[in-house]
């Protein structure tokens, strides 16, 4: 899946450019930087990608969604949906503006739906954070809707999902603000990086001013302008944009080889009566970073991902890992923090008795197989004559 599997004479050219002019910092310094940009540049890219009015570029995919959150008003007490399944951070940045996550429950889609999202909604929900797992989609124009007739602001935390789109338009731009990660996991990987995308310019200058100890940007005499409103750090380096910005030329490539390796695995795997796949909303607009699929039981997932593991095919059960899914988030569910959160002061309880049967049913019968860029036909052939290994063993035994 990963950007980290191409990085090349693109991106060492990209880097090079800044180091030859030694601006690292992503505004002002006009003269010495001699037209280099690359913040810039790659805000650009992502504009000319998804279709979004702005783009602004900052330290990462977390800063990203709480960035995104500010800029769009939430903040504390204010009830924001979120997935139980997703990274943690989308969770972490709700609980960092001072808001309250409210878990949906996700469905076959493994994102959130309209059914779970109106069960969540009380009279100080403000917000939704629909997360577009595993670089497919969610149901988002329904979800868009809904949000639209009850007044809550849509975000879409598209981490996973640079080059995801549902039925043409990129995700990330149906709703108030998108948000997208640049870490060493994702579709594109600079090291660290992210970007808040949206048609609304009172959200992208929030967003560039919240990220920014609220510098307004306006004139290039950095430290005598305007502070609208209170910020934090949030910046990217010029480094990592350069990275991104070597590595965002790339994904029409790698969307187009992650394809074809997810299609070969695919048809394979649907030979197995007893295996059933993700529902996708649109299939061609899937990034297919991920081939996602359910096993009878839980029971069978488990003993499954483990044998597929040993016989070295790379696959993930998010179920018992620690950052994807609210069972093991014993942190989130208690509440645990250096400091007073604001939550505990609203008389929030905590998640201990979260009650997500549905979620628990999908993720907990969940593989997903992360998909390659540069698998050869031979590699994909060996990782089939593995799988077919395992889930022969398996079935046999479980089946007869
Ligand atoms: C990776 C990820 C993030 C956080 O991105 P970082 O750049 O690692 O901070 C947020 N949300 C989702 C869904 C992610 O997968």
């Amino acid at each position: 899946m990963p950007g980290f599997e191409l990085y090349g004479a693109e991106e060492r050219k990209e880097i090079m450019e800044v180091l030859e002019t030694g601006i690292f910092f992503r505004y002002n310094h006009d003269e010495p930087r001699k037209g280099i940009w690359k913040s810039r540049e790659l805000e650009a890219e992502l504009c000319k990608r998804t279709g979004a009015a702005h783009a602004h570029v900052l330290s990462s995919g977390s800063t990203a969604v709480a960035t995104a959150l500010a800029a769009c008003g939430i903040g504390a007490g204010d009830e924001v949906i979120v997935p139980p399944f997703t990274y943690v951070a989308t969770v972490e940045a709700v609980l960092f503006v001072g808001a309250i996550p409210v878990f949906a429950e996700v469905d076959e889609t493994l994102c959130l739906n309209v059914e779970g999202i109106r069960k969540a909604i009380t009279p100080r929900t403000r917000a939704v954070a629909v997360v577009h797992m595993c670089g497919s989609m969610a149901q988002i124009d329904q979800i868009a809707t809904l949000c639209k007739e009850h007044d809550l602001k849509l975000i879409e935390d598209s981490a996973q999902a640079l080059g995801t789109t549902f039925r043409g338009q990129h995700v990330g731009t149906f709703g108030h603000a998108g948000t997208f990660s640049f870490d060493f996991f994702k579709i594109i990987t600079a090291g660290e990086g992210g970007a808040v995308i949206t048609n609304d310019k009172a959200v992208y200058e929030a967003s560039a001013q919240y990220s920014d100890h609220g510098h307004d940007h306006i004139g290039n005499n950095r430290g005598m302008e305007q502070h609208p409103i209170i910020g934090f750090n949030y910046r990217i380096s010029e480094l990592h944009a350069a990275i991104a910005l070597g590595q965002i030329r790339k994904v029409d490539h790698m969307l187009e080889r992650q394809r074809a390796n997810k299609a070969a695995i695919y048809e394979f795997l649907r030979q197995y009566r007893q295996i059933t796949f993700r529902r996708i909303p649109d299939m061609e607009g899937d990034a297919a970073t991920f081939l996602d699929f359910l096993l009878p039981t839980e029971e069978d997932a488990r003993a499954v991902a483990r044998q597929l593991a040993e016989a070295g095919v790379g696959v993930n059960y998010w179920y018992d890992n620690m950052y994807h899914y609210i069972r093991n988030w014993d942190h989130i569910r208690q509440l645990r923090s250096p400091n007073r959160l604001h939550i505990h002061t609203t008389g929030h309880q905590g998640y201990e008795n979260y009650n997500l049967p549905k979620s628990d049913h999908l993720i907990g019968r969940l593989i997903s197989l992360g998909i390659r860029v540069t698998w050869t036909p031979e590699q994909i052939q060996a990782l089939q004559e593995k799988m077919k290994n395992v889930l022969d063993k398996h079935f046999a035994i479980a089946h007869v």
